[in-house]
């Protein structure tokens, strides 16, 4: 039974990206709030923070980045201000042009008007010793994720509960919601991956997608952030390359065939193996469709849903955290695409 001493409009339980984007909203708004983080964070403290607007693959735009990427700036910059930090800085990235058919691809791109904002000019770079073509990649970001984070933790210092959330102890109020000494009215769930332990919402088909990045020696003084069908950037002292992807287990533990990808990759692009310094793993909280899940229980009135943020959080937590925000206090539609019910209509 529960015997509230505490009253909140709003219990969030996680605190990541999705979490803290979501807490920064209602605290724009005074909306009060409590955070609850179980202090084991696995993916927005593992992420490198790039914010990329383009997909190598097939050299196309991000999923919705022409809306993401200015609502993540004015995002980041505020929050730097108001939390006297500073983790988000532009980053002058390059893209390997690999042959031929690359550069009249990247050229065609280029002069198209949709990539003006993304595409940028063929040049000749140096890494290693060696020299590269290379595409400028522009509106290019890095958000340095664990200052993010800490700075985020210092500034609501007063809201946080670092304890697990226990689902068991949550009383459905028909009003609101009852956790232990908590009286609140409504609740969002942003766990990341490990919303495979939530009862409320075990039907959505999270595809928990690991990763490693590494921490290693610049002994070359690279100075260049890269992409070569994997990342570096050069930090202070070290350099991080990533990331791997992939899918059959989800503990913390750094993979060896990870680790050995990432080498493999260095060793063919710089000439010379990694001096390695560490290496962390994560789980980044994808969704089968590839796509964010947001929204309310379609049976519970007052819960609500913040996740499946998979390989671009950093990008997408800023504009997602104000959609969500105005579907929960001001009743606005979500998009279909990224619509919790899209997998939930059925209960
Ligand atoms: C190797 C790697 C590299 C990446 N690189 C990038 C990149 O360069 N750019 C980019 O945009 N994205 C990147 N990502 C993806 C990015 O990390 C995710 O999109 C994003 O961080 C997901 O955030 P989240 O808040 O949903 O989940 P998480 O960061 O996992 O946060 C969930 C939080 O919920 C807490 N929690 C869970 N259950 C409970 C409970 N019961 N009680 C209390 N607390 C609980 C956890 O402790 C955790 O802190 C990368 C991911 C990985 C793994």
């Amino acid at each position: 039974m529960c015997v509230p001493l505490k009253r909140t409009e709003a219990i969030i339980v996680g605190g990541g990206i999705a979490g803290w984007s979501l807490a920064y909203r209602l605290y724009q708004h005074n909306v009060s709030f409590c955070l609850f983080d179980s202090g084991q964070n696995h993916s927005t403290s593992v992420a490198a923070g790039l914010i990329n607007p383009l997909v190598f693959k097939r050299l196309t735009k991000s999923w919705k980045v022409d809306e993401f990427l200015p609502e993540a700036r004015v995002f980041y910059s505020e929050l730097e201000k108001i939390t006297r930090s500073s983790f988000f800085e532009p980053v002058e990235y390059y893209k390997i042009i690999p042959d031929v058919e690359w550069i009249n691809n990247w050229e065609s791109k280029r002069h198209d008007e949709n990539f003006a904002d993304y595409i940028g000019e063929i040049t000749k770079i140096r890494i290693g010793g060696k020299t590269f073509d290379a595409g400028l990649v522009k509106n290019v970001f890095q958000l340095h994720t664990p200052l993010f984070l800490n700075a985020l933790e210092r500034f609501f210092k007063d809201s946080i509960i670092k304890e697990p959330f226990d689902y068991k102890q949550l009383e459905l109020t028909g009003e609101g919601f009852c956790y232990k000494n908590i009286r609140a009215e409504k609740i969002i769930f942003a766990e990341g991956y490990q919303v495979i332990h939530n009862p409320f919402f075990k039907q959505i088909p999270m595809v928990p997608t690991k990763g490693e990045v590494l921490t290693v020696a610049n002994n070359r003084q690279i100075t260049t952030s890269v992409n070569k069908d994997f990342f570096i950037l050069p930090g202070k002292d070290t350099l991080t390359i990533g990331a791997t992807y992939h899918w059959h287990n989800v503990s913390l533990e750094p993979e060896k065939e990870g680790i050995e990808e990432l080498t493999q990759k260095y060793l063919d692009f710089i000439g010379e193996p990694p001096e390695i310094i560490s290496a962390r793993a994560g789980i980044r909280p994808a969704m089968k469709d590839r796509r964010p899940v947001l929204g309310a229980h379609p049976e519970i009135k007052n819960m609500f849903i913040f996740n499946g943020l998979g390989t671009k959080g950093c990008m997408t937590a800023p504009l997602l955290s104000l959609t969500l925000f105005r579907r929960i206090f001001e009743q606005k539609p979500l998009p279909k695409e990224t619509d919790v019910l899209r997998f939930l209509k059925k209960l």
